[in-house]
């Protein structure tokens, strides 16, 4: 397994891999890798002739104030971990590449971009459009993987791909989860042990949202109100959302259908966590 460095090397290997009429797949991640990257590397590797995991915790879609400086960070265990699930190339660009001091074009994604997720961290979904844009064009990909986690963010890549018309598949891959029923996320790290055990208020309330609409239940008032006040039950928990949305442009939907996606953010202690169930 190659680690490249930079943007220049980055170029020409994946000029090499186009001139040889090999796909590549790229899987962006922030590092601290878990078995939910890993399993967008199994898949990559299974789909593409080249598989490139770029590991850079993107300083634009962290707001003043957020975990930047104390994201989890272990480049060595990272390495090792991509090259077992079967990666070719670790793209490890230095920030002071990716984010030039006197840059000034963003990518912006409007609507979608605003709400939810983009209502608490304002110009989050720019810092991460504006990223995966610029590892678009050094990668190159023919495909590119995000996770089901981040539903939004999969949602507005797709969407920024059609819009600025990226010459990029986009695969979405199914939100891999604890045994507990957890979702993986670097996050998880700074859960203490009492925390730990808090965080699961998210996927039980996914869950009593889920079976009550098994069960019949078709408004979303009703099923967002039975989740608050479960969430509320936890005393180390601080909801910031929870919704039902449409899953293709996350507006807000009254009446539950099957394209419906339910969404939630929470804070366990100092910790903001978020997860989603589609209902498919
Ligand atoms: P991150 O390093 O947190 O930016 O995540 C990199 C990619 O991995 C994103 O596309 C995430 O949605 C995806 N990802 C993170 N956690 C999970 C998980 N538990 N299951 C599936 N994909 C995930």
């Amino acid at each position: 397994m190659k680690i490249v460095k930079t943007i220049q090397n980055m170029r020409q290997l994946s000029k090499k891999a186009k001139i040889h009429n090999k796909s590549i797949g790229l899987v962006p991640t922030m590092g601290c890798l878990h078995d939910g990257h890993l399993s967008l590397i199994h898949r990559a590797r299974k789909d593409c002739d080249v598989v490139v995991v770029s590991i850079f915790v993107n300083p634009m879609q962290f707001a003043q104030g957020e975990d930047l400086e104390k994201y989890p960070r272990d480049f060595n265990a990272d390495r090792k971990l991509a090259e077992s699930a079967g990666a070719d190339v670790v793209f490890y660009p230095d920030a002071k590449h990716i984010c030039q001091k006197d840059s000034s074009t963003f990518i912006s994604v409007e609507n979608m971009g605003k709400i939810w997720e983009g209502k608490t961290r304002p110009d989050h979904f720019r810092g991460v459009c504006t990223i995966v844009g610029k590892l678009f064009n050094v990668v190159n990909p023919d495909v590119a993987y995000f996770g089901q986690k981040d539903a939004q963010q999969a949602e507005i890549i797709e969407r920024m791909v059609k819009d600025l018309d990226f010459n990029v598949k986009i695969v979405v891959v199914p939100t891999v989860r604890e045994k507990d029923g957890l979702a993986m996320s670097s996050r998880n790290k700074y859960l203490s042990s009492k925390e730990r055990k808090a965080a699961l208020v998210l996927y039980r309330s996914l869950q009593e949202a889920r079976a009550m609409i098994k069960n019949g239940e078709k408004k979303s008032d009703k099923v967002l109100d039975c989740m608050r006040s479960f969430v509320k039950k936890e005393r180390l928990s601080r909801l910031d959302y929870v919704g039902i949305v449409n899953s293709e442009d996350f507006s807000a939907v009254s009446e539950i259908s099957k394209t419906s996606l339910i969404i939630i953010a929470c804070r366990i202690g100092k910790t903001r966590l978020i997860d989603n169930f589609l209902l498919v």
